[in-house]
């Protein structure tokens, strides 16, 4: 499993100086550049769900994804059964094979 990775988050500065969309797009494009390089082959699926253009299920995945730094085994390995997305997550089945 990879290592946690720190999530960028703003600062009170910047939320009390740009508006919150202009907080939350750039927060988006940072976390894009992170999927460019981490991820390549699910950037477009992000981008998509950025933009609620994806089914729930795809959302989900995304989700999960961001959750485990884009580790496939480590959704498939979730240790947090607590975590109300555990039984949605995708890749489950790929453990049987
Ligand atoms: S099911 Fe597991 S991998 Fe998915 S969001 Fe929840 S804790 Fe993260």
């Amino acid at each position: 499993m990879k290592a946690a990775r720190e999530q960028p988050h703003p600062t009170p500065a910047m939320v009390q100086n740009l508006p919150r969309e202009a907080v939350f797009a750039r927060r988006i494009e940072e976390y894009l550049e992170v999927v460019r390089q981490e991820a390549p082959s699910a950037l477009k699926m992000f981008q998509r769900c950025f933009a609620g253009k994806v089914s729930p299920r795809v959302a989900i995945k995304c989700k999960c994804m961001e959750c485990v730094c884009h580790d496939r085994a480590a959704i498939r390995d979730c240790t947090s059964p607590t975590c109300p997305l555990h039984p949605y997550r995708p890749f489950q089945k790929d453990a049987e094979s």
